[in-house]
């Protein structure tokens, strides 16, 4: 019947307060599949850390994420996605004084103004181009835009901060430091930096307001608190040679399991993963070999084992294969699946 992602309530709450005390600033990034517990989930419990633990804004990925966050939170709403006029212009939304837009260019900046003086001063971000190289306006340029940002004669907007989005992995304190000693910006909205860096940070240039964004360390940091189970829907003894699924595979003799979770939850949808030590080529390799057999291990776990796929999931089930001599489950068991929380969509969320 469904795939449900089952959450800890008291375990994943206390790890929200442990990052929270341990990153001071911290705003949480609330975006794409809300991490697989759904954005409506993520903005109330941000709303409850907003009254509890004093988390006075969060970050979303789009425009189009900002006007649902805007009717369910209750702090500001900085948008990560850059504001461009050509794009932008239009949404009815853009004038609201709760959001916090991000600006990477002074034609942007003055049209922002523009388009919403109505409604008072919009406020932005100036995004600095770091090594992540997504967007940003190069350092070089810095200087400029954030007088263009904060002076009369520029945009006719607030200048809420600087903002800097880094690689994955520590190391980025050397980059940080250079674009905070160059200008002057009292607050700086960061993205992947480690505890240990913003504490070097803090002491290194006390003055300075940083606010780390922070999406997967937060939501997905324990992921202890988490499981997610898919429902047997049948589970029918077989003979070897019998056939099954679209592709009518040949079955070895045992137990065909067709189980709640496929493709439309995101299971057994990996994201491309860079294999980058040689263990992980091996088994890269291994798995291959197997695929090329017809035989493909499925992330779901039936009897302490991993289940083989009879084929590639289908939108909303998966067809496995057990082998005689394993006790197969019954209808309506749960069976554990291992998913990537990024792209999961579980049809339910059970928050206990
Ligand atoms: C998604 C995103 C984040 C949050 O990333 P996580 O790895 O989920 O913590 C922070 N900053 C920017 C600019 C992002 O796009």
């Amino acid at each position: 019947m469904s795939l449900t992602l089952y959450v800890d309530a008291a375990r994943w709450r206390a790890h929200l307060d442990r990052t929270i005390r341990a990153n001071p600033g911290l705003v949480p990034v609330v975006k794409g599949n809300g991490y697989g517990f759904g954005l409506d989930l993520l903005l109330a419990e941000a709303t409850r850390l907003h009254g509890s633990a004093g988390v006075s804004q969060i970050a979303v990925g789009t425009y189009a994420e900002a006007r649902l966050a805007l009717s369910a939170y209750p702090g500001d709403v900085l948008v990560l996605e850059p504001y461009r006029a050509v794009l932008h212009a239009d949404l009815p939304h853009l004038g609201d004084h709760a959001l916090i837009h991000n600006v990477v260019s002074a034609a942007d900046a003055t049209d922002l103004g523009r388009r919403v003086a109505d409604r008072g001063r919009p406020r932005v971000l100036v995004e600095g181009l770091a090594s992540m190289n997504r967007f940003g306006m190069p350092f070089d340029g810095m200087g400029a835009l954030l007088a263009h940002c904060s002076s009369e004669a520029g945009a006719a907007v607030d200048l809420a901060g600087a903002s800097l989005h880094l690689p994955l992995g520590a190391g980025h304190l050397a980059e940080v430091t250079r674009w905070v000693d160059a200008f002057d910006v009292s607050r700086w909205y960061l993205s992947h930096t480690t505890p240990g860096e913003l504490a070097s940070l803090k002491t290194r240039s006390p003055a300075i307001d940083v606010r780390p964004r922070i999406g997967t360390s937060l939501w997905l940091g324990d992921l202890g608190a988490l499981s997610v189970r898919g429902h047997v829907l049948d589970a029918r003894a077989v003979a070897g040679g019998d056939r099954a699924g679209y592709r009518q595979r040949r079955l070895r003799a045992g137990t065909l399991v067709v189980v709640s979770g496929g493709t439309a939850h995101g299971v057994a949808l990996e994201a491309p993963s860079a294999a980058t030590t040689p263990r992980q080529r091996a088994i890269a390799v291994a798995e291959g070999v197997l695929e090329a057999a017809g035989r493909v291990r499925s992330p779901f776990t039936i009897a302490g084992r991993a289940a083989w796929f009879v084929e590639p999931p289908h939108m909303q089930v998966s067809l496995l294969s057990l082998p005689e001599g394993v006790t197969p489950p019954v209808v309506g068991d749960e069976v554990e699946v291992r998913v990537r929380h990024t792209t999961l969509h579980a049809d339910e969320v059970v928050l206990a």
